[in-house]
């Protein structure tokens, strides 16, 4: 390895440094590209599967060894469950990445949570061998937006991340090598980064690699920060610098700086690999620059590119562009839609040779292609089927934590296969991580059906319940009886005892029994499973014929609708939040800016001693 040139360590030295030249740019008169209109349900629930002992999944061994060994774990989850205590939120966005074991989502509010293995943020003193910040998403961090404003999206990298708001991008975590186009070392909070977008414009996105950052602004125009190697930064450039005693190193941009080579062309889309980058134009035309070590510039003869060159052997103009860590995938629209991947990945149905593809290669998935995923290992598609059903396919081969969320008997997948907890679900995003992978799902019956289904089964003491994890059985209910319940998760016990009552025939009670193990198989659990009470937490009583209890969809603590103040009248549409999770939700999305311990200081004043 040859060494590198480190910024310096001081966060004040560096800063006087920062004078930034960021407006030496000449202005231009280039007008706003219209917003990207879409269609998609405004906001969703998230359900989580893979690794999430993030401690522990950031101990991976290599995957040389193929993950052989490893040990599923309590906190692997193999099919997807719900995250119980975010399951308030509403949610517009997730952002995780290749490299990533924490995940950021947004919400309808504009606040930003963090959860995961997450990087130097909010940490009180952290050092760059104490950096980690292990966050639960039964509490993750609270990001109100910058200045009373929404966060509208970001990046994650392995140890940085990004989020922007209107014309405003902030940067957090490991800065060593200007990944965010900052010059400190590092981020424990976040950190304005400046750049000539400023100048009556806004970011569209930003995307974000090992050592380097895109940003995306409304016109079109991108620039591009962190260290020059393989020419990530686009400017003809490698930046190598020669070092004392003949070794080699590289020079840092920061702040960002526009990348020129796009000319006239005007960009609505960037993904960033480890070392590489990839964009699309309006016309439809992908471009790629930085590392072709491993063919995934699809550009032929080349180990690196320092500039951005157009791939135009594209019969049909590209829709979509993905990044993985040493690939790119992108989707066309031809007759059908199709999806193409390059670099260094396995190829569904072609074995296992671990020859990377210098081209663009048909990755073979189903066609109608909606959206697609890509994590370290794990590849996503999401496509509506002929019969008009959504299903989600997930592969890749070598994943061990349940990434893919296909059960214990599929942990690694050669080729798209169903997600049988997704089938028609509609799934909005999907954000995959390092051994984790996070669904932005559509709050719809079919969800509240299949979450209902595994906390009925549960409390059906005589049944084996629905495995989500290997040695682990979900949390058992109460058995309580169902009677004169209604709402939450005794629907379908109530329908089904209902049912019971009106002497079908023996063959509809054979088709309702296979319906019924489908069901328990399909059923989505809310994790961790929690033991709740029995009474109405207004009126201590439990459950009465005259009136109707309802259950929390997160704390799963009771009350009577004539209970609640105010009273509720009609039976709640869809999922009901017991008061003091509705108060948890406002609490979560308006997070207030912590006072100072005022009692703190008193304690230890001058009137405390005496
Ligand atoms: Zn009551
Ligand atoms: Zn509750």
């Amino acid at each position: 390895m040859p060494s590198q040139r480190q910024p310096t360590n001081s966060r004040s030295a560096s800063r006087s440094r920062a004078n930034s030249s960021f407006f030496d740019e000449p202005e231009d008169d280039r007008p706003d590209l219209p917003e990207p209109q879409d269609s998609r349900h405004e906001w969703g629930r998230i359900l989580i599967c893979g690794g999430m002992d993030w401690e522990r999944n950031a101990t991976l061994p290599s995957t040389k060894e193929g993950g052989k060994g490893i040990q599923l774990q309590i906190e692997d989850h193999v099919v997807p469950v719900k995250p119980r205590y975010m399951s308030h939120l509403k949610i517009t966005k997730v952002i995780s990445g290749p490299r990533a074991n924490y995940t950021i989502v947004i919400d309808l509010a504009g606040t930003a949570h963090v959860f995961g293995r997450v990087p130097y943020f909010g940490m009180v003193n952290p050092t760059p061998r104490n950096k980690w910040h292990v966050v639960s998403c039964d509490e993750p961090l609270h990001v109100p937006g910058p200045d009373g404003g929404k966060w509208e999206g970001g990046a994650v990298g392995e140890a940085h991340f990004l989020l922007f708001s209107g014309n405003k991008v902030y940067g957090a975590g490991d800065n060593r090598g200007s990944p965010l186009g900052l010059t400190g070392e590092y981020y424990a909070d976040l950190e304005r980064i400046r750049g000539p977008w400023e100048r009556g414009r806004t970011i569209r996105q930003v995307a974000t690699g090992q050592t380097f950052s895109l940003f995306l602004d409304s016109a079109g125009y991108v620039y591009a920060a962190g260290k020059s190697e393989f020419g990530v930064l686009g400017n003809g450039s490698t930046g190598e610098v020669l070092l004392k005693g003949g070794k080699i190193g590289f020079t840092y941009q920061a702040p960002p700086k526009r990348i020129k080579e796009f000319g006239n062309k005007r960009i609505v889309s960037i993904a960033c690999g480890n070392y590489h980058a990839i964009a699309l134009d309006t016309e439809g035309i992908f471009y790629s620059w930085g590392s072709n070590q491993y063919g995934q510039l699809a550009q032929e003869h080349v180990t690196e590119s320092l500039v951005p060159v157009p791939f135009d052997s594209c019969r049909h103009p590209v829709t979509a562009i993905y990044a993985g860590p040493a690939s790119s995938y992108i989707r066309t629209e031809g007759n059908d839609t199709q999806m193409w991947g390059t670099g260094k990945f396995k190829l569904v149905g072609r074995g296992s040779s671990s020859a990377p593809y210098r081209d663009f290669e048909d990755l073979e998935v189903p066609r109608n292609a909606q959206d697609f995923g890509v994590g370290f290992i794990s590849h996503f598609v999401t496509v509506i089927g002929d019969d008009d059903v959504q299903r989600t396919y997930a592969w890749g081969q070598g994943a061990t934590h349940g990434e893919l969320g296909l059960g214990a008997d599929f942990l690694s997948a050669s080729e798209p296969t169903p997600i049988e907890q997704l089938e028609n679900i509609e799934v909005l995003s999907i954000a995959p991580g390092l051994v984790h992978t996070v669904f932005l799902v559509k709050p719809d019956e079919t969800l509240e059906e299949r979450i209902g289904n595994a906390a009925a089964s549960s409390s059906e003491e005589e049944e084996e319940p629905v495995k989500t994890g290997p040695g682990r059985q979900p949390g058992r209910g109460k058995g309580r009886g169902n009677r004169g319940r209604i709402g939450g998760r005794s629907r379908a016990s109530y329908v089904g005892a209902f049912r019971e009552k009106d002497k079908e025939k023996q063959a509809k009670a054979k088709d309702r029994e296979r319906k019924k193990n489908k069901e328990k198989k399909l059923a989505i659990e809310r994790w961790p499973p929690i033991e709740s009470g029995d009474l109405c937490l207004n009126c201590d009583e439990g459950e009465r014929d005259d009136l109707t209890f309802l259950e929390c969809e997160r704390c799963e603590e009771g009350y009577h609708m004539d209970c609640l103040r105010p009273p509720l009248w009609e039976l709640p549409d869809g999922e009901w939040f017991c008061p003091r999770c509705e108060q948890s939700a406002y609490e979560w999305s308006h997070p207030q800016p912590e006072e100072p311990d005022e009692l703190d200081s008193d304690s230890t004043g001058p009137d405390e001693a005496a």
